[in-house]
């Protein structure tokens, strides 16, 4: 495995590959590596003839407030779990690398960007938007690959790569789970003994929806009753949103007719978290 760090080497490295015939994959990450971001990365394995995984943790889609400078930066474990994991190369660029002297570009995608987590996270999504405009115009890929976990950076990116018509497959990969149900996050590792037993009931807020769902209830008002209810019993009462929304465009709902998701972000001790499921 290669690690690249400049623009030049990495937009030289994909054109050597492309060159070549061979089809590139692409992760973008924040590194802290775990098996979430390693199954985008067998997904991309099998679909593509070479993988890209980027390690950049983007100080432009943090607040002020959040938890920039404590973000976990394991780059010698993460370059070790990619290598054996097969992965063709490491994109690590710094700073001055992804937004040279001078940059002042911002991709907006509105107003979905301002919805959701966008509403709690002023500035987020477009801080999101334009780091991975900038990937994606470095890397080329063919294919970029992104967990559904954070649902709503997928229908943005997926937005945005069609409203700028840019060459690239933009595939959803479903979100991996610890064995009691909680989302493969690099932030669980924040969370203390007592967090990570109540952060369960996340999940499992999201399931009774989806199995009352299955079992008739077409109402978003009385599914997010239900999944509302799972949380305060578990004591997570720092609901910042609990939402049925369409699943193609996130827009709300009423009565669910159409593929919907259920979408929520709490506060459990001083570790941010999200879910959602799919109600297909
Ligand atoms: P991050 O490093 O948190 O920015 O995540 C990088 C990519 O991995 C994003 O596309 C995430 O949606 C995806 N990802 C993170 N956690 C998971 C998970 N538990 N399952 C699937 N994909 C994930």
């Amino acid at each position: 495995m290669v690690t690249l760090t400049d623009r030049a080497a990495m937009h030289a490295w994909s054109r050597e590959q492309r060159k070549r015939g061979k089809r590139i994959g692409f992760i973008p990450t924040m590194g802290a590596l775990h098996a979430g971001h390693l199954h985008l990365v067998k997904q991309s394995l099998a679909q593509t003839d070479c993988t890209v995984v980027s390690i950049f943790v983007n100080p432009s889609q943090f607040g002020p407030k959040e938890d920039f400078d404590r973000y976990p930066r394991v780059l010698e474990a993460d370059r070790e779990m990619l290598a054996q994991a097969g992965c063709h190369a490491l994109f690590h660029p710094d700073v001055t690398a992804v937004y040279p002297e001078g940059f002042q570009t911002t991709v907006a995608v509105e107003p979905l960007g301002s919805d959701l987590c966008g509403r709690e996270r002023p500035g987020h999504f477009q801080g999101v938007a334009t780091v991975v405009s900038v990937l994606l115009n470095l890397v080329q890929p063919d294919r970029a690959f992104f967990g559904l976990k954070d649902y709503q950076q997928f229908v943005i990116i997926r937005r945005l790569v069609h409203d700028l018509s840019m060459d690239v497959e933009i595939i959803g990969v479903p979100t991996v789970r610890e064995t009691d149900g909680l989302a493969m996050s690099s932030r669980n590792r924040y969370l203390t003994d007592e967090d990570r037993r109540r952060a369960v009931a996340i999940h499992g807020a999201m399931v009774a929806a989806k199995t009352a769902f299955e079992a008739g209830e077409k109402g978003a008002a009385r599914l997010e009753a239900i999944a509302r209810r799972i949380l305060i019993d578990a004591g997570i009462h720092r609901i910042q949103y609990l939402a049925v929304r369409s699943a193609d465009t996130l827009m709300p709902v009423k009565v669910i007719t159409a593929q919907s998701v259920v979408l929520t972000a709490v506060k459990v001790g001083t570790t941010r978290l999200i879910d959602n499921v799919l109600l297909t």
